[in-house]
């Protein structure tokens, strides 16, 4: 961080910035935005906070998009039909833990006082550059620490999705998450069983896609209790390294994964590829292009996944892969569909229709898998001939 960093806050969301201004309505820029760039990484979308309500911010632009009127955010569109978010100055009144309840009609620091981390509660004001920082945000983001804004108990109750938050903004910058906002996760995890599985899973998702330390965001979930609640496992594996793929990272982890996935309210595909996944085998029997086609043949379309949790577990590549390449840059059969025979060829040699062509083709591609050399149609299809009863 440099020492008197100046936001540059793009054209488009400056020119709303000060289209507000210039109708009265004080407007900061805020929440991830001015974070990311006061610790010099690639921001994403600028927001805005504003004096301004919602109904005053959609009548000073042409453009705009109820997005979250509930929560004072309208979209407002740039020239180039790109949506930018203006949120009013609110404060939550009431809370049960999962949804708030906002008034509107505050100042800019109860606005930064209902934010979750000092990290998160910075302004800037690119008219008048100058920052608003009541937390100290900026100090905790020089010093690499996440801290809850005011009472960290009072905050995690209000929304326990925070504490899962909290994890997130440590695993994603390698930060410490100070003293008593860490305590105060720990007493509470067992009130995240109250979010909903949709929050929770788009958090791991986020956390671990993100992250500059997966194995720090695990190790969070895990020491915090979290992971008791929604990650249910029968072992744990101590992993290398996580990479930033949440399912195969998350089954690198804790097994079996797919009650977890279901748990989270997975889709079916992603429940399905949990289910593959544990079921293997994680790797072939030995390293040899014939042992990599039978397994391939047997795990495919998710090799790749147990390729890749074999070496988060382990930290190198999985010995098999350089057999599991070779057989993929040889085109070796392994499914039924990479057979030089097909089920009507099997018909027009006299087999009945029936569940004995599958019992056939099956038959022939073990032969094929085998003996890759073995995949002709006409050697197959004197094999089947011989096959052929009587
Ligand atoms: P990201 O880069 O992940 O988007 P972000 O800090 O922008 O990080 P958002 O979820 O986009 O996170 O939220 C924007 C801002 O809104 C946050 O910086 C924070 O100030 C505030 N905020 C978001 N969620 C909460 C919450 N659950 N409780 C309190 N404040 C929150
Ligand atoms: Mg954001």
């Amino acid at each position: 961080m440099s020492a008197s960093p100046v936001i540059t806050v793009p054209r488009p969301v400056l020119a709303i910035q000060q289209r507000l201004e210039a109708a009265g309505f004080e407007t900061w820029c805020v929440g991830g935005a001015v974070r990311d760039a006061l610790l010099e990484i690639p921001q994403s979308d600028v927001d805005l906070a504003t004096a301004a309500t919602p109904v005053q911010v959609r009548d000073l632009f042409a453009r705009t998009v109820p997005v979250g009127i509930a929560h004072g955010t309208v979209g407002v569109l740039d020239p180039e039909g790109v949506l930018h978010e203006v949120t009013t100055f609110r404060r939550d009144v009431t809370t049960d833990g999962r949804h708030a309840v906002v008034e509107f009609g505050v100042s800019l620091d109860d606005d930064l006082a209902r934010r979750d981390f000092t990290i998160n509660a910075i302004a800037w004001h690119p008219g008048r550059r100058e920052f608003r920082d009541p937390f100290n945000g900026r100090a905790d983001l020089e010093a690499g620490i996440v801290r809850a804004v005011g009472d960290p108990d009072a905050r995690f109750a209000e929304d326990r999705l925070r504490i899962l938050r909290a994890f997130r903004f440590a695993a994603r910058f390698e930060f410490e998450i100070e003293s008593a906002t860490w305590e105060a996760a720990v007493r509470q995890a067992p009130d995240t069983m109250y979010l909903s599985a949709e929050r929770v899973r788009e958090e791991w998702w986020k956390g671990i896609s993100r992250a500059c330390d997966g194995l720090l965001l695990a190790r969070l979930w895990e020491e915090s209790g979290v992971a008791k609640v929604w990650l249910p496992a029968d072992h744990t594996t101590i992993c290398h390294h996580l990479d930033r793929e949440p399912l195969a990272a998350l089954a690198s982890w804790r097994q079996p994964v797919e009650p977890i996935l279901r748990r989270l309210k997975c889709s079916a595909v992603e429940i399905a590829r949990g289910r593959a996944i544990d079921r293997g085998p994680a790797g072939p029997s030995d390293v040899t292009l014939l042992a990599a086609r039978r397994w391939l043949a047997g795990v495919e379309p998710f090799a790749n996944d147990l390729l890749r949790i074999h070496e988060m577990r382990t930290g190198v590549p999985a010995p098999w892969m350089a057999p599991v390449v070779a057989t993929r840059l040889y085109g070796h059969p392994l499914h039924r569909s990479d057979l030089a025979v097909t089920g009507s060829d099997l018909i027009a040699l006299g087999l009945p229709p029936g569940p004995a062509i599958g019992t056939m083709l099956d038959a022939l591609l073990a032969h094929v898998i085998d003996d890759p050399d073995a995949n002709d149609r006409h050697l197959l299809l004197d094999r089947a001939r011989e096959a052929l009863p009587e």
